[in-house]
């Protein structure tokens, strides 16, 4: 309640709103254990520890009163968040890690472009600037500081041989159009780039001609990732707020996080 005026607040109005379930929190978040798939790169290169967990004690002799468990992975892992400093065009950038990012980046909307059928047809798909336009012909312009999240329909494949879906040139997974990121953030500003695969860049991207475009142009431009996110399907093209605080790891390069998105159901008349 608003002091001066005796009207609710925003703040109070969100909660009204979430708690009738007029504003729906849909989960865009994997679970993670020991089957989470994890990027796998050449061999000669670093590699990312898989989710592993382990009892500490579970109502027994180790601990009556108490279950718990300790649990390792990389930074990297599952449904995950991306900061600047992951890559190397982003290295110097001011608050590029997840201790430093400002938390106001944390809390933005979503556009949401459905690419399930084009990557069903094509596992390789790319998503181009002229099918943005054309979505956007029909939707409306993707609005300034918001995420673009690619809905492929991957995260359906729960079976992490066919969710990496590794080939003989490396995983064979949709993407963005190398074009397509230095335009998303000379054009449309957008805060980050989200998608269902393992990353944020295609499975082919590292044969690109920039290698990793999204990983390349976004971060070094302090925008962010978000990839391994699932239930795009049940979000509107257009007024999605995304909640996406990864962990407060002192120099974090990303980390797991728990993506909720915000829904404003549509009345019923
Ligand atoms: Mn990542």
């Amino acid at each position: 309640m608003d002091s001066r005026t005796g009207e609710a607040g925003i703040l109070a109005r969100l909660l009204e709103g979430i708690l009738s379930g007029r504003i729906r929190i849909v989960d865009l978040t994997v679970t993670l254990d020991q089957r989470t798939p994890t990027i796998v790169l050449p061999p000669e290169l670093g590699q990312t520890w898989p989710f592993r967990i382990e009892e500490i004690s579970r109502y027994d002799r180790r601990g009556p009163a108490t279950y718990w468990n300790n649990f390792s992975c990389g930074e990297h892992t599952g449904t995950h968040f991306d900061a600047p400093v992951h890559w190397i065009s982003g290295r110097d950038l001011p608050d590029n890690t997840t201790d430093t990012i400002p938390p106001v980046k944390f809390v933005a909307a979503a556009a949401v472009i459905d690419c399930s059928r084009d990557a069903l047809a094509d596992p390789d798909y790319l998503l181009t600037v002229d099918r943005v336009e054309a979505w956007e012909e029909i939707h409306g312009r993707i609005p300034p500081r918001s995420w673009l999240l690619m809905r492929t329909d991957w995260s359906l494949r729960t079976d992490p041989e066919a969710f990496l879906n590794m080939g003989d040139e490396g995983a064979n997974t949709p993407g963005p159009h190398p074009d397509l990121i230095p335009w998303l953030i000379s054009k449309r500003d957008v805060i980050g780039f989200g998608s269902e695969a393992v990353g944020t860049d295609a499975g082919q991207a590292p044969h690109f001609p920039i290698p990793f475009p999204c990983h390349h142009h976004m971060h070094g431009n302090n925008r962010f990732g978000l990839p391994g996110l699932c239930n795009l399907d049940q979000l509107p093209p257009h007024g999605t707020l995304l909640i996406t605080a990864p962990l407060k790891i002192r120099q974090g390069s990303g980390s797991p996080l728990r993506a909720l998105a915000l829904v404003e159901e549509q009345a019923d008349d």
